[in-house]
């Protein structure tokens, strides 16, 4: 004779493996939408329109540091961050990049310092032809940068053009070879990264920065039919003034925040 009571056992059982084999399933389908969080800043000053999208106050720059540091986070340069990716080797956890796009003034006289007091590196993507302009680096401010060891440099092209509408080889060539070329020359060392301006580009684009010599190249979202893993197309997320509120700089900062944001712009 089977008991009620062992019956009922039986079917709790079941349930609950049923939910464990679910729960499992969930975890690893999240688990796999995990993205190096690469974060792209441009500007960090004192006082900032919270519409600007492009501008971060200095306080918000530092509470968010603060926040990196103190939640234990592994701030790595995006070269090597890139390595790791195209190797296809394990992140070490809780990894994240910070990007500045552009090259402002105020990276050297208002980010630099925070950098330099949480001991983290970070990379500036230059604009050639806007470099010594009164509010964007001066080439005394990126040396001394460099040598702190803690900022690298990539380029940002020549003149901040949609390259994709560039018809001409050549003028492409000059934008992406050409700009790592003339940066190279003052920075005295090998230039690796680039940052498409405007986040945009096409297969032809992306080419032209491979047969450049460039190890890795950032966009800023291209959307869900792109990989998360091309060293030559790698997702960022933007920070501005709004992610002021450290909830929402956690959910940035995450690694799943590119899943979240792809299936709202489906
Ligand atoms: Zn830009």
């Amino acid at each position: 004779m089977f008991s009620p009571l062992k019956i009922k056992r039986k079917k709790i059982a079941a349930v609950s493996g049923v939910i464990l084999i679910i729960l499992f399933l969930v975890i690893g389908f999240i688990r796999q939408q995990y993205v190096l969080p690469i974060l792209m800043y441009h500007s960090v000053r004192p006082f900032v329109a919270l519409e600007n999208r492009l501008v971060v106050s200095v306080n918000t720059f530092e509470r968010q540091m603060n926040f990196l540091k103190k939640h234990n986070y592994n701030v790595l340069s995006l070269e090597d961050a890139a390595a790791l990716i195209k190797d296809r080797k394990k992140l070490p956890p809780k990894s994240i990049v910070l990007t500045f796009d552009d090259g402002y003034k105020d990276n050297y006289t208002y980010a630099f310092p925070i950098l330099e007091k949480y001991n983290f590196a970070a990379t500036i993507f230059l604009i050639v032809s806007e470099l010594d302009r009164p509010d964007r680096l001066s080439w005394k401010e990126i040396n001394q940068m460099q040598d702190s060891g803690l900022i690298s440099f990539g380029s940002h092209t020549i003149n901040h053009v949609f390259l994709e509408y560039i018809n001409s080889d050549e003028e492409l060539k000059r934008e992406i070879a050409g700009s790592k070329r003339m940066l190279e020359e003052k920075l005295k060392k090998p230039l690796n990264s680039f940052s498409y301006p405007m986040g945009r580009f096409n297969a032809k684009v992306r080419q032209f920065v491979i047969d450049a010599g460039y190890k890795v190249a950032v966009v800023t979202n291209p959307g869900k039919g792109y990989p998360n893993n091309d060293v030559f197309i790698l997702k960022r997320l933007r920070i501005s003034e709004n992610a002021n509120n450290l909830f929402i700089f956690w959910i940035k900062t995450s690694g799943y925040y590119n899943f979240i944001r792809e299936q709202r712009h489906k």
